[in-house]
């Protein structure tokens, strides 16, 4: 844990106590800050009284004295309105932070040279976290990897030279840290997300750019606009950017071509490292995930040769394009968390010779952007709610099946691309839609497609992937 002695005899309202907002609180108090702590949950106040973390209504807090609000980033801070705490806060002109706010005060406190790299963007940003996270172990560096890919910042071991953060951060928590100040911030892209939340795509960019304007070196993904703007004006501020695109050269910086990442100094190219092959990195939104990555270990000073093997070895994230087993010649992946047409696409356009699991609870639009990738589909196995209307875009482009159910597509899917003469047909689990119509989450779903064709391969000659 990290206390946070910043805060050592203040008086601090804590709202919301979920995973992160628990941990909050208990690093305040072992910190030696005076804490109330809320949740409109029941369970959640029973827990943090459990941990010893005194709560109260802070409907009845006199907020004249207290120094900081800090609340969970899932609490709206603006939109669609403030919540009430915030109104309250607000009216006393007390701060309103979040726990990112708190390392970073911390690390200035007790740290300010200790390495730090934050990653935001609409898109990859688990995946870039967790391939830098990889890239620094491979090096041999004591890694705190946490924030928004799933541990609480503050259960990480404090800041230290001798090791390094590696924060995952989304636009609430940077909305609820006005001086976030890594050493290297990455913003991989930016495209409308959250809007409820944020109001405007420019309230949106602003917040996201917060992450890169207080960093000693930013990383930015310059193939959309809003970022493209973002890395001029950091320029025009003095800070230092890496830029990365995997559309076009790039004067200085890192960009993509077909797998190959080139490495640009002064309008000169030289290629660091061809990402065909590696399993964990297909198609070029990791590309940029990719080159990202590599210009933060660059940055920070990791040499090239270890960089080469900490890509190459990089397991990727579940659920994401996950290559789960080979039977065969077939390639079994799971891209679970591809609830939208969009995340979809991705995956579609990493592989030739596609036998698709999709369907689920559909988003609006179905999957009918998806329509230049229909040649490259051998085969449709239609599971869960959309399975009519994905059956009705397909039809006369693309053979489906209505499978219904997951037992029932995988069966078949494996069945049909074992019959295949591609040299590589992969089964596809790339639902396009969200899980909740026949499962939790989709992770649950993810998993159960795992579970079949792990049975599957069991009973045959394998060769596991991972
Ligand atoms: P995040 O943490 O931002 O949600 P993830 O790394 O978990 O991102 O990836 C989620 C999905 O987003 C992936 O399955 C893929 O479809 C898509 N994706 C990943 N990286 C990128 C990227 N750089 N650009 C666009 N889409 C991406």
């Amino acid at each position: 844990m990290t206390p946070i002695t910043s805060f050592a005899g203040k008086s601090v309202a804590v709202f919301g106590l979920g995973g992160s907002g628990l941990v909050t609180a208990e690093a305040l108090v072992t910190g030696g800050a005076t804490v109330v702590a809320w949740d409109d949950n029941p369970d959640s106040v029973a827990k943090a009284n459990a941990a010893g973390i005194p709560t109260g209504d802070l409907k009845a807090l006199d907020f004249a004295g207290v120094d900081a609000l800090v609340l969970s980033p899932g609490v709206p801070l603006t939109h669609p309105v403030p919540h009430w705490t915030v109104e309250l806060a607000r009216a006393a002109s007390v701060e309103i932070i979040g726990d990112i706010e708190l390392f970073c005060r911390e690390r200035r406190a007790i740290a300010p040279d200790a390495p730090f790299i934050a990653i935001t963007g609409t898109n990859g940003k688990s995946t870039t976290t967790a391939l830098i996270a990889h890239l620094f172990r491979t090096d041999g560096w004591d890694v705190q990897l946490g924030g928004n890919i799933g541990t609480a910042i503050l259960s990480l071991d404090p800041p230290d030279s001798g090791r390094i953060q590696i924060v995952e951060c989304s636009s609430f928590q940077i909305d609820l840290a006005p001086t976030i100040d890594p050493t290297v911030g990455v913003l991989l892209n930016l495209t409308e997300d959250h809007l409820d939340r944020h109001d405007t795509m420019a309230r949106y960019a602003a917040i996201k750019a917060r992450l890169v304007n207080g960093a000693g070196t930013a990383v930015v993904g310059i193939d959309d606009e809003w970022c493209a703007t973002i890395a001029s004006d950091l320029d025009q501020r003095g800070t230092p950017v890496e830029r990365i695109s995997v559309r076009r050269p790039v004067a200085n910086g890192y960009y993509a071509d077909r797998g190959h990442v080139f490495e640009v100094e002064d309008a000169t190219a030289r290629e660091v490292v061809d990402l065909k092959g590696i399993g964990s990195l297909r198609g070029r939104h990791n590309a940029q995930n990719a080159a990202a990555a590599i210009a933060a270990a660059r940055i920070i000073g990791i040499s090239e040769p270890v960089i080469l093997e900490g890509l190459k070895s990089f397991p990727g994230l579940a659920h994401r394009m996950e290559e789960v087993a080979r039977i065969g010649k077939v390639l079994f992946v799971n891209d679970s968390k591809a609830t939208n047409a969009d995340a979809a696409e991705k995956a579609l356009s990493s592989f030739d010779r596609i036998y698709w699991i999709a369907g689920g609870k559909a988003k609006t639009g179905g999957i009918t952007s998806l329509e230049p990738y229909f040649p490259k589909i051998a085969r449709a196995y239609l599971i869960g709610a959309a399975a009519e209307e994905f059956a009705a875009t397909l039809a006369g482009k693309v053979d489906t099946v209505m499978a219904g159910t997951m037992d029932a597509a995988v069966a078949a899917a494996a069945r049909d691309a074992a019959a295949d003469g591609a040299s590589e047909p992969v089964v596809l689990l790339s639902p396009a839609c969200a899980s909740y119509d026949q499962y939790r989450n989709f992770e649950i779903r993810g998993d159960h497609f795992r579970g079949l064709v792990q049975a599957l391969a069991s009973a045959e000659p394998v060769v596991e992937v991972k």
